[in-house]
């Protein structure tokens, strides 16, 4: 028989389904606080629920329906898992403890692979697989937690996989992070290749994360040579797209720039990005290359022109910010992230 998952269910469906199985409401809240806030990893976990009723639950229900598959530590600190989902793919996930911070962040994958083919990055590489299901979204965040016993405060949709490409799953895992993990919409950030139509509609949700912006290049064609997202929607429509947003939600946006030695981080393409900016609320990351196997000859970017880079744009009146390199040891630094184990 297969058993019902209760990770899927909104606090309302779960005391839907307890009530029917003819146990007061009140048995539903402790579950769902077990579950969502107490990282219990079994129901004989759920100490003050009664043992008739566990035993039910163990035969007829799950907590999660995927799993931790393999688990990578970085001297840094950095765990990397490989999630396993019920169908075999796998995706990544990356916990990031930063010392100095009291925030433990979690990058979640959204896809098992992607189809934006952006030329810096490996997830794209193996081609795309499928979307995953909000709930297989946020299980990554629960399962880190369950792995870890610390709670996560903070989450960036900046794993595998274009997040506005699976619209209707990342508005609710928003909403299931939201009320059931009871973390702040202003502590997560969604970060898009350009996706346009959908930088305009996420600006209508009830909850507005902060929008990363995957920008990469000052003008339409750097960008095109990198990502092919350009070819459909261009860099002046991303423009406009990002104004509105600004007007409509008053929040700044993260620009992401990638530098790429040679490419697009001389003094030129600074100015240009400059003007480019210069009616766009935001701060800017900018992100070093980080090498990924490929028949593609980028470079990482030099200490110094990076550097300058950011000054240029700091004497302009930008927040920018250079992007810490995390877990490169065991490649779950940005764009390295490739899900090894479903080749
Ligand atoms: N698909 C989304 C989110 C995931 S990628 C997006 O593209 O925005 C998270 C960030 O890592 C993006 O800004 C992405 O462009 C960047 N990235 C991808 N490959 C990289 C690489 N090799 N080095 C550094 N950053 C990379
Ligand atoms: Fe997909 Fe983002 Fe990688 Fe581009 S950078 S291929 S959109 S995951």
């Amino acid at each position: 028989m297969k058993k019902v998952t209760l990770s899927k269910f909104s606090k309302e469906e779960l005391c839907d389904y307890i009530v029917k199985q003819g146990e007061m409401k009140f048995r539903a809240e402790q579950i769902h606080s077990w579950i969502w806030a107490k990282n219990a990893k079994s129901f004989d976990d759920m100490t003050d629920v009664k043992k008739e009723f566990r035993a039910f639950l163990n035969e007829n229900c799950q907590i999660l329906d995927c799993r931790i598959k393999t688990r990578q530590i970085s001297s840094d600190g950095t765990i990397k898992y490989l999630i396993e989902y019920k169908d075999g793919l796998c995706a990544e996930a990356v916990l990031m403890r930063f010392d100095n911070r009291s925030n433990l962040s979690m990058c979640v994958s959204c896809q098992v692979g992607c189809k934006m083919g952006c030329k810096f990055c490996a997830t794209g590489k193996n081609g795309f697989k499928r979307n995953l299901e909000a709930n297989e979204i946020v299980s990554q965040i629960l399962l880190a937690q369950m792995d870890t016993d610390l709670k996560i405060t903070n989450v960036v949709f900046m794993g595998q996989g274009e997040p506005f490409d699976n619209f209707e799953n990342i508005k609710k895992a928003i909403e299931l992070i939201n009320k059931n993990l009871q973390i702040s919409i202003r502590r997560m950030t969604v970060s898009t290749s350009g996706i346009v139509p959908k930088i305009y509609e996420l600006a209508q949700n009830d909850l507005i994360p902060t929008l990363a912006i995957s920008l990469h290049a000052p003008n339409h064609q750097i960008r095109e040579k990198i990502m092919p997202i350009e070819k459909k929607y261009n860099i002046e429509e991303l423009k406009k797209a990002l104004i509105e947003f600004n007007k409509i939600t008053k929040d700044r946006i993260t620009i992401e720039y990638i530098l790429i030695g040679g490419l697009n981080d001389t003094k030129e393409c600074a100015f240009e990005l400059i003007d480019f900016l210069k009616d766009i609320k935001c701060n800017i990351n900018l992100i070093p290359y980080n090498p990924i196997n490929s028949d593609i000859d980028f470079k990482k970017p030099n200490k110094k022109d990076m550097l300058k880079f950011k000054y240029l744009l700091e004497a302009f009146g930008k927040k920018v910010t250079i992007r810490l390199e995390r877990g490169a040891d065991i490649d779950a630094a940005c764009g390295q992230l490739a899900g090894k184990l479903n080749n």
